[in-house]
């Protein structure tokens, strides 16, 4: 019987959700990732097939739009594209950007907004870091001034994930300079027709290439008063705070179903090629690389596994999802540096999904708060 990496919190409504999923990856995303990868973004027509599918917003209450499911029903979609090392379309952030309207938002802003991102139609993301702060975002400078019935935005922002094909954008900005962070709210924009508004350069990344991330400059952009997220200035440092753990688990379980998609890539692999007159698979260094790599998915798999379930349950707090992103994305650096070295030559090639899974994997340590922030959020819990 093969090893296989069972969830505890599986069950069958989670296993039709994963066979849709994969089939729509499989057969809709996968034949269109080499053109997004020229291109530098995956394209509306695609979000909006996934809308239709269900597979957005699915842990997004039924009454604004979404699929009525928690977590869980998350979880399983950011895996299938984990493990297919497919990051074009970034549903996380997506989904983040929705919890932002779920958790902050006004009743207004949930009906405006959520049935919009549910079907795709709206494509989500967040605007934090800027040329001059990301850690430290106490630095910001982006500006918003009351005018009358609008605020005015000035300033940048950059490496703005789903920035190129954001419909709406929650940016967070300066409303009282003088108060630190309680001089920071998050300001809703959308961005259609948006005088003012303008998104610069689609970055050229090391990984990631079907993933559009982008400059955004905002240069006197007026938005109405009601954009303000949850209608109250000065909030946007405890929104933030607050859905820290969804984030970082994000980014923790993915990592770990790359990890889990290039080992049996991996394996395939050795099997069938040969040196020396026998598969590589034969070989005690590919054997117990690969037991290495095995013993660190299951020891990994446990420990996320618990998260999924508190993260369901409300229990997640900050400090352990925060080990669960610092775990997985440095784990995840480690076993496709392993994965890459068994491939030998074509380990290099980017047409091999190892390869492109080892480029993607190295922005995991850094977005989303660094190994770093990690580490000083987990040694302030000690
Ligand atoms: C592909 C990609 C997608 C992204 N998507 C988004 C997005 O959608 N929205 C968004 O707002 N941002 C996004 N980011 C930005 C990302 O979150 C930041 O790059 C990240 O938080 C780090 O900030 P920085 O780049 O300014 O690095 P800096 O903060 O300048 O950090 C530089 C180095 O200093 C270290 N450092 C900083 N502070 C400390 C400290 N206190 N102790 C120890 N070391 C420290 C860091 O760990 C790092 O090693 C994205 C970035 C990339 C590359």
């Amino acid at each position: 019987m093969p090893l296989q990496f069972k969830r505890s919190w599986a069950n069958e409504e989670l296993d039709s959700l994963r066979d849709t999923a994969a089939r729509f990856i499989d057969a809709e995303m996968a034949p269109q990732d080499e053109e997004a990868r020229r291109r530098g973004h995956v394209g509306h027509a695609i979000w909006r097939r996934a809308g239709e599918l269900g597979l957005l917003c699915t842990d997004i209450p039924e009454a604004y739009g979404g699929g009525g499911g928690d977590f869980r029903h998350e979880a399983v979609i950011h895996e299938e594209m984990a493990r297919r090392g497919l990051t074009g379309m970034s549903n996380s952030v997506h989904s983040i950007v929705a919890h932002y309207f779920l958790n902050h938002g006004t009743e207004a802003q949930k009906q405006k907004y959520l049935p919009a991102m549910a079907r795709g139609e709206l494509v989500g993301a967040i605007a934090m870091t800027e040329p001059g702060a990301g850690s430290d975002l106490q630095g910001i400078r982006t500006r918003a001034v009351r005018d009358r019935d609008a605020y005015v935005v000035d300033g940048s922002k950059t490496f703005i994930t789903n920035g190129y094909l954001a419909g709406v954008i929650l940016v967070v900005c300066k409303t009282d300079p003088a108060q630190g962070a309680r001089g920071t709210s998050i300001l809703i924009v959308e961005t259609e027709g948006r005088a003012g508004f303008k998104v610069g350069r689609v970055l050229d990344k090391m990984g990631m290439k079907a993933q559009d991330t982008s400059e955004l400059f905002f240069d006197a952009v007026r938005v109405p008063q009601d954009s303000l997220l949850g209608g109250q200035e000065g909030q946007g440092f405890f929104q933030l705070m607050s859905d820290l753990p969804y984030e970082r688990l994000i980014i923790g379980l993915s990592a770990l179903a790359c990890m889990e998609g290039a080992y049996e890539a991996t394996l395939a692999y050795v099997r069938e090629r040969q040196a020396f007159g026998k598969p590589i698979a034969e070989m005690q260094n590919t054997r117990f690389k690969l037991a290495e790599v095995a013993t660190q998915i299951m020891v990994g798999r446990a420990f996320i596994d618990r998260c999924v379930e508190q993260l369901v349950a409300g229990t997640l707090d900050t400090a352990t999802a925060s080990m669960a992103k610092l775990w997985g994305s440095e784990a995840q650096g480690r076993v496709l540096d392993e994965l890459v070295q068994l491939h030998g030559g074509y380990g290099f090639m980017n047409e091999y999904m190892v390869t492109r899974m080892y480029a993607d994997a190295r922005v995991q340590r850094i977005y989303g708060g660094t190994s770093e922030i990690m580490k000083e959020v987990i040694s302030r819990a000690l």
